[in-house]
């Protein structure tokens, strides 16, 4: 058994030695001539996959979103996302610094947009309003415990932004998540967006990246990387399902621990939420001491995130740990 658990992310896992090897061994060129056939390959795949005309390997999720965002709007317009959206809260305030675009904010249902909700949303551009130029949807919504946007939803704001002339960029960091959970092909869903993009560096366990399926700086010989990302294309999504069995197992297993209440007991996806009597920092700083890492995401709520280095055996012990703190801080 491995001596720490490491729940905090999806994005803490370590290059596997197989995607090490791919790594080692990939062909490079300067991508900046468009001469790295790895990068040209792992954009090439993802676009096929995708559906889409092309796509770019960039380094981060962020990195993407901005683009995106920046790639579909003017200065001075709107952008309509979730209040409680990745791009939101945890993008530097990236929209507005690159793409200098205003932020009006919907309220989802448990992270589910409603369609409705939306079109009363949205502005045309007068000589005194700015206009609604671009959706940003997230699927699978992080904030709301890794829930999956159903298609249908998908569907139904993609007719909307039709009839409004409104672009549609899905933040899909974990869109292979929704597309195992959910048994739909990734085509499908990014055939309801203009831009998606998702990223390597999560679930997929590689050690970076991000592709946007649709501007960015070059990396030169940067197939050392790309090499990690068509790896895990091939190799690391259907084994997602066993991250959501994980979570599913965990939430079964501590539904009952001790001053515990799980937000979602069914866990759609890989992350589960729990908000605790005892604070938050101290339950985890506990924990901690038991060689389980977690974080947390409000004062009393607390973030479990499966993946790949977590194995079943690491889920018992997490149980345990769960258990034992609960007790020792709520009796
Ligand atoms: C992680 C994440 C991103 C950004 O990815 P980075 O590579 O960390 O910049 C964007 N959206 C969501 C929903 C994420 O969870």
């Amino acid at each position: 058994m491995r001596t720490i658990v490491d729940l905090r992310s999806d994005t803490i896992t370590r290059p596997t030695p197989e995607m090490r090897r791919a790594m080692a061994e990939a062909e490079v060129g300067d991508d900046v001539y468009d001469d790295d056939p790895t990068v040209n390959r792992l954009q090439e795949v993802s676009a096929t996959l995708l559906g889409k005309e092309a796509a770019l390997f960039v380094p981060s999720g962020t990195m993407s979103n901005s683009i995106a965002i920046k790639t579909h709007t003017k200065s001075g317009d709107e952008i309509l996302l979730d209040g409680e959206a990745h791009s939101m809260l945890y993008e530097a305030g990236l929209p507005a610094v690159v793409a200098a675009v205003l932020t009006r904010q919907f309220r989802a249902n448990k992270g589910i947009p409603d369609p409705q909700d939306i079109r009363s949303q949205i502005h045309v551009e007068s000589l005194h309003n700015p206009g609604t130029a671009l959706l940003v949807l997230e699927n699978t919504h992080n904030r709301s415990g890794g829930v999956v946007i159903p298609l249908g939803v998908h569907k139904e704001l993609w007719d909307i932004a039709q009839e409004h002339g409104l672009k549609v960029h899905i933040d899909g960091a974990r869109l292979f998540n929704a597309v195992v959970a959910s048994g739909i092909s990734v085509r499908e869903y990014a055939a309801c967006a203009d831009t998606v993009t998702f990223c390597l560096s999560k679930g997929l366990g590689c050690p970076v990246g991000s592709v946007l399926c649709m501007l960015g700086g070059g990396m030169r010989q940067a197939g050392i990387l790309a090499a990690a990302g068509l790896y895990a294309l091939e190799h690391n999504i259907e084994r997602l399902a066993d991250d959501h069995a994980n979570a599913k197992r965990l939430a079964a297993g501590i539904a009952d621990a001790h001053g515990v209440h799980i937000v979602d007991n069914a866990p759609p996806t890989n992350m589960i939420y729990f908000d605790t009597t005892a604070l938050g920092s101290l339950f985890v700083a506990e924990m901690a001491k038991r060689g389980v890492i977690a974080s947390t995401t409000a004062p009393r709520r607390i973030r479990l995130v499966t993946h790949l280095d977590v194995d079943a055996e690491d889920i018992e012990k997490t149980i345990s740990v769960v258990q034992e703190v609960g007790v020792l801080l709520t009796q």
